[in-house]
């Protein structure tokens, strides 16, 4: 069974960046279902057991393809929102260090080039999806954005993604409207570069 992440804050602990109806509704309502749809479709599948990576990078073994956009769609979204609400922390380092530190110089130039190239994927996603922090095994890094639940594993790119930056209007419309753009700047406000360097240290050995 694959079960949600346990908010290691308080509901209430993003304010003001995201609110607590946000995150009661998001985490306790829409995580919930998709999570419960994923579990299950594996069942369907005979696919218990598997990690939800192995299930999400290997759709094409699925030959119902109507079960198989299901994982995808279900799988998704269990999976994205795991990664989404594990980054956040109210006190969060505001910067990574190390071998992170070192790969995003390398690739953008600064942290503040890399972001705003992430946030530029985000607000330019349109309709429900995702923008993307991926690295390859060798710590090369990639951004991206993604239609629905879609993510860098099931689009089969070989990335491992390491900040998941939900832009459905669920994620933000109850307190920023239709002002998307700065939801986006609110997420770098409580996003823990702790905690995505940790990820990626133990992706990239
Ligand atoms: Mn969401």
């Amino acid at each position: 069974m694959f079960e949600q992440i346990k908010l290691d804050y308080a509901t209430n602990a993003l304010e003001p960046w995201i609110d607590q109806v946000t995150v009661e509704t998001h985490h306790g309502k829409h995580h919930v279902t998709y999570t419960n749809n994923f579990n299950d479709l594996v069942e369907k599948a005979g696919l218990t057991g598997k990690t939800a990576e192995e299930i999400l990078g290997n759709l094409n073994a699925v030959s119902d393809t109507v079960l198989r956009q299901g994982l995808k769609n279900q799988g998704g979204g269990y999976y994205n929102h795991n990664l989404y609400f594990e980054m956040f922390s109210p006190s969060p380092a505001k910067a990574p260090t190390g071998k992170l530190a070192d790969a995003i110089n390398q690739k953008f130039g600064s942290l503040d080039a890399c972001i705003e190239e992430i946030s530029k994927l985000a607000a330019a996603q349109f309709g429900s999806g995702w923008a993307w922090l991926s690295t390859d095994a060798k710590g090369e890094l990639f951004v991206s954005n993604s239609l629905n639940q879609d993510n860098p594993i099931s689009e089969g790119t070989g990335h491992t993604p390491l900040i998941a930056l939900d832009v459905w209007e669920h994620a933000y419309y109850l307190k920023y409207k239709n002002v998307r753009p700065d939801y986006i700047k609110a997420f770098w406000e409580i996003l823990d570069w702790k905690k995505v360097e940790d990820r990626y240290n133990s992706i990239v050995k």
